[in-house]
């Protein structure tokens, strides 16, 4: 098949809900890709933070595979070593106590305000506060979640029930928290929303005022956890003690997968028939989750994520065309002083670079297994595009 095909097959049968890039890839090897033509990418995306250990990762693709050709599925009514295999070493590696298995991040999430309403049930309080550009997914209750009205536009009415406040103002935080209030549910580097970094101060101040009030706090690591920001999980880098983390994105290598992580003090906060997934926890996204886990879990892994991320901040704010650099770890926006984001993207695709944006911002998400010659080769392309516009 020419592009020229994929591109009206998908423009006569696919609903056209994405601004898609003309781009085609069949094969990929860790942070390089290539078309039906044989043309090679680099990769700065990994699948919006989803290939954590890049593409085709040889011990990924064996476990999935070997888990495929053992059992595929099996009902929830059941129990699957891979399925508490999984939760156990997810919930060490978090220092969390229990998990709730899903198939993305606007499921987990899904979860978590089920959690949360059901805790500040007895006291009357439903409200869940989330923060101005936040990103919390698509269905709808996580749109209404999502603190952007450019997302809720065409989507009236909302579900009731959230409410706002300005991320990084503990004052507007602590007026949203009256009485009505059950949970605080925030990014810590707010990634759709154009990669911003919560201030550490912020971060403790909030949790601290949901001890005092009995609030929820719970954090959406769906892009900032597992490996992404150089720990674990994002919160681990501060100490902080969530409530509540959800987590997808990179946590299936690739396949989808959401978790609802809860702490000890909500250990069985929901009970047989208050939540359920026919997808949850199946076997062959749970094999391929186990190795991801098993491998970004690792502190030399993290350490290493780290570094990339110094390296690729300290070339990147070093281009003359760039204002700033700002995220964590392998999670980086760039700001540029001037052209486009989006049309630096589309010229970067066609000289063989994957970039992604966020708002005005160039971001980059490469997968956390890429090489520095991977990410010299990338650094190359992008900076001979900065030259260029
Ligand atoms: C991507 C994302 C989501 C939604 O995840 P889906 O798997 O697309 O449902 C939720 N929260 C954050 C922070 C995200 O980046």
């Amino acid at each position: 098949m020419t592009f020229q095909e994929i591109k009206e097959q998908d423009s006569r049968y696919i609903l056209h809900t994405y601004g898609r890039v003309d781009v085609a890839l069949v094969k990929g090897q860790n942070a390089r890709a290539w078309d039906g033509a044989g043309k090679e990418y680099i990769d700065f995306t990994s699948g919006i933070g989803v290939n954590a250990l890049g593409y085709a990762d040889p011990q990924w693709a064996k476990a999935v595979a070997g888990q495929a050709g053992a059992i595929q599925h099996l009902c929830n009514y059941y129990y699957s070593p891979q399925n508490t295999g999984l939760a156990q070493e997810l919930c060490q590696a978090a220092g969390m106590a229990q998990a709730f298995f899903c198939n993305s991040g606007a499921e987990a999430n899904e979860c978590a305000f089920k959690v949360a309403r059901k805790y500040g049930e007895k006291r009357g309080a439903s409200t869940i506060l989330t923060l101005t550009d936040s990103f919390h997914g698509r269905t709808l209750a996580t749109l209404a979640a999502t603190g952007q009205e450019a997302f809720h536009k065409d989507f009236q009415p909302l579900n009731p029930g959230f409410a706002y406040a300005q991320a990084n103002d503990l004052e507007a935080v602590r007026e949203k928290l009256d009485g009505s209030v059950c949970a605080v549910l925030l990014e810590t580097v707010q990634g759709e929303g154009g990669v911003v970094p919560m201030e550490e101060g912020f971060l403790h101040e909030v949790q601290a005022l949901c001890q005092e009030k009995d609030v929820l706090f719970m954090l959406d690591e769906v892009q900032a956890g597992v490996g992404r920001t150089g720990y674990f999980y994002s919160c681990q880098q501060w100490g902080l003690s969530p409530d509540v983390i959800t987590t997808a994105k990179g946590l299936g290598g690739g396949l989808p997968i959401g978790a609802c992580l809860v702490a000890e003090r909500l250990r069985d906060i929901l009970k047989p028939g208050q939540q359920g997934s026919t997808f949850g926890g199946n076997p062959v996204v749970c094999a391929g989750a186990r190795e991801v886990v098993r491998r970004v879990s690792q502190p030399e892994f993290l350490q290493q994520v780290r570094e990339k991320g110094a390296y690729l901040t300290e070339k990147l704010s070093a281009l003359p065309q760039v204002e700033a650099v700002r995220g964590r770890g392998l999670m980086l926006g760039v700001k540029l002083k001037k052209g486009d984001a989006h049309d630096v993207l589309v010229k970067c695709a066609e000289k063989g670079l994957l970039i992604l944006t966020a708002k005005a911002l160039v971001r980059f998400l490469p997968p956390l297994t890429i090489t520095k010659e991977d990410i010299d080769a990338g650094l190359g392309i992008f900076a001979q595009v900065l030259e260029e516009i």
